[in-house]
């Protein structure tokens, strides 16, 4: 966003306060509520151009996994079984933090497992790799065989499955909503960042509304890092994805499936709305950028998706249809850094498709950093 000669001449409110966190997704809501557990004298002021919620946070499908969607062995063999395991445990701390803190704040939290379905032969093959690779860890893990994965899942058509116990969902706009609530920031809304500025004590927000004068800053922008702070533009990729919800059908899929190498993602609410995503495989060129938009070929990839592996799904009716921007890197981990050139900035980001699974943790690791507390294991991969 650009502001005009006669925009940006406005007068602008100055106002002095401990840590400016920009973005309240589930990162920096999280991060704002790690900071008042470790330091509660500290002021902390949560800006954002949407409502708490309004970004990727508010528009995922609720899925809490562990590892990635992909599969345990692919991480193994990109990333070595120490540092797969060590992601993969910090998803399952990740998990664990939001039962302990969030089990009974009316969020939708379920622990229900979750199946990683194959679409092909050698996907099912890496899945039962994934299951030896993680019993051998001490991870448990449960391979199903065709016959099984699609009893789990109340579908046909794939070649195997992955059940991972501890597999949760949640109402991700909730979730965010609880965090940001116990985090007990003053949120204000409709601003829209567009620099920091170093000064000799810390740095300044500036916004189209408001100059926060501020001596810690953390930017949890999500897909927006690049345009925010350029240098970022490079390790954070704005990649779209799609969903639908269907209008409710009756209950028969209790688990939430992941399949096709993570490019689907399907499960059904207590209500009967079955939610689908994904398919951005077969739309490359398209789904990247910022545009929050859906297309008519995409969104038909899904429902024909739904029709093909979930009978019971075969006249479905769409209630609602939707998309969301999420943060890439290459190496499909998110990133923590501090912000060149300003001291006490930190910025985090680059989920890759799966922050629910992580960012509240994150947001501990993120405070911790800022705060120069203690050092979570899980940085050594995230910290760049
Ligand atoms: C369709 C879809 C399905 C998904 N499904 C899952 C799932 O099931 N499980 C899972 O783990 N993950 C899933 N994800 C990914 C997950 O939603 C994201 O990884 C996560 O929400 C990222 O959180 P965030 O706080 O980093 O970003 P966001 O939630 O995007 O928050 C960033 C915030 O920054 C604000 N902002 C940006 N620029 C500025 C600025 N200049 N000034 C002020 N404010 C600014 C935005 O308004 C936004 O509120 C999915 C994502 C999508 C889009």
């Amino acid at each position: 966003m650009t502001l005009s000669h006669w925009q940006s001449r406005r007068d602008r409110v100055n106002k002095k306060v401990d840590v400016v966190v920009v973005g309240a997704g589930i990162a920096g809501a999280s991060t704002a509520f790690w900071l008042r557990r470790l330091a509660p004298s500290m002021q902390v002021v949560i800006v954002d151009r949407h409502e708490p919620a309004g970004g990727a946070s508010g528009r995922n499908a609720g899925f809490l996994l562990q590892g990635h969607a992909t599969s345990f062995a692919e991480d193994v063999d990109r990333l070595g079984i120490e540092r797969a395991t060590l992601f993969w445990d910090y998803t399952l701390e990740n998990r664990d933090l939001v039962f302990s803190e969030f089990a009974t704040a009316g969020i939708h939290l379920r622990e229900t497992g979750s199946v990683t379905a194959a679409g092909s032969p050698i996907e099912a093959e890496r899945l039962a790799r994934s299951a030896e690779l993680l019993r051998d860890a001490g991870r448990p893990a449960r391979y199903l065989d065709a016959a099984q994965a699609a009893d789990a899942t109340a579908s046909s058509g794939y070649y195997g499955g992955l059940h991972i116990a501890t597999g949760a969902v949640v109402d991700p706009v909730r979730l965010v909503q609880a965090i940001v609530e116990r985090a007990g920031a003053e949120v204000v809304t409709g601003l829209h960042v567009s620099a920091l500025e170093p000064t000799p004590d810390g740095c300044v927000v500036v916004s189209d509304r408001v100059t926060y004068e501020a001596s810690h800053v953390v930017v949890a922008v999500n897909a927006a890092s690049g345009l925010l702070l350029p240098g970022l533009s490079s390790t954070i990729r704005p990649v779209r994805a799609q969903m639908l919800a269907t209008d409710p059908l009756p209950i028969q899929l209790n688990v939430p499936v992941y399949s096709h190498e993570g490019y689907y993602y399907v499960r059904q609410l207590s209500s009967g709305h079955v939610l689908v995503g994904g398919a951005r495989h077969l739309h490359r060129a398209a789904e990247v950028g910022h545009e929050d938009a859906t297309t008519v070929a995409l969104q038909e990839d899904l429902s024909r998706y739904l029709r093909t592996h979930f009978s019971w799904c075969a006249s479905h009716t769409v209630k609602e249809r939707w998309s969301g921007t999420m943060a890439f890197t290459d190496d499909k981990l998110p990133k923590v850094g501090h912000i060149p050139g300003l001291d006490r900035a930190v910025w985090v980001g680059g989920f890759s498709g799966h922050g629910m699974s992580m960012a509240f943790l994150t947001g501990r690791v993120v405070a911790d950093l800022l705060l120069q507390r203690s050092r979570h294991p899980v940085l050594d991969l995230l910290e760049v």
